[in-house]
């Protein structure tokens, strides 16, 4: 899979989608220190069936274990915004964050000047996407993204 993929590959991250409105994470779920900082970030985010965005975000960032926080609210409100205005068939659809792209990057794809195909073949994936439940203290529980 890795064949054809151009660009900086270095700064992999790990991606915490946080379902908690009342909880910013200044303690990283991962390390249990008081290590996370805001920090932008772009985003790259899939939207079913074919929609690819790059959303700047500020968020909450470990970069000791090289994870990014995203609030889901903040993330969906984004995506339902631009879907409402720009893209309402796929308003509602399910959506992955796949990566990040450097800031150039994201401005081409700001201004049209990027396609998909490009896109895929500069973003930088997430090693994986991470969840922590608040439940009994935090259990990090790791899974595969398959990219
Ligand atoms: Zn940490």
């Amino acid at each position: 899979m890795t064949k054809g993929w151009a660009g900086n590959r270095e700064h992999r991250y790990y991606f915490f989608l946080n379902k908690y409105d009342d909880i910013a994470f200044t303690r990283c779920p991962q390390c249990n220190r008081k290590t996370t900082k805001e920090r932008m970030f772009c985003l790259i985010i899939h939207v079913d069936p074919k929609n690819l965005f790059s959303f700047n975000k500020s968020c909450r960032f470990c970069a000791d274990c090289g994870l990014i926080i995203v609030k889901k609210t903040e993330l969906e409100n984004y995506l339902a915004d631009i879907c409402e205005k720009h893209y309402p068939d796929i308003l509602g659809n399910d959506y992955l964050a796949l990566g990040t792209i450097n800031r150039a990057l994201h401005r081409k794809v700001k201004q049209g000047n990027l396609d998909a195909n490009t896109i895929i073949q500069c973003f930088i994936p997430f090693i994986g996407h991470k969840i922590f439940e608040t439940c009994g203290g935090w259990q990090p529980d790791k899974f595969s993204m398959g990219v």
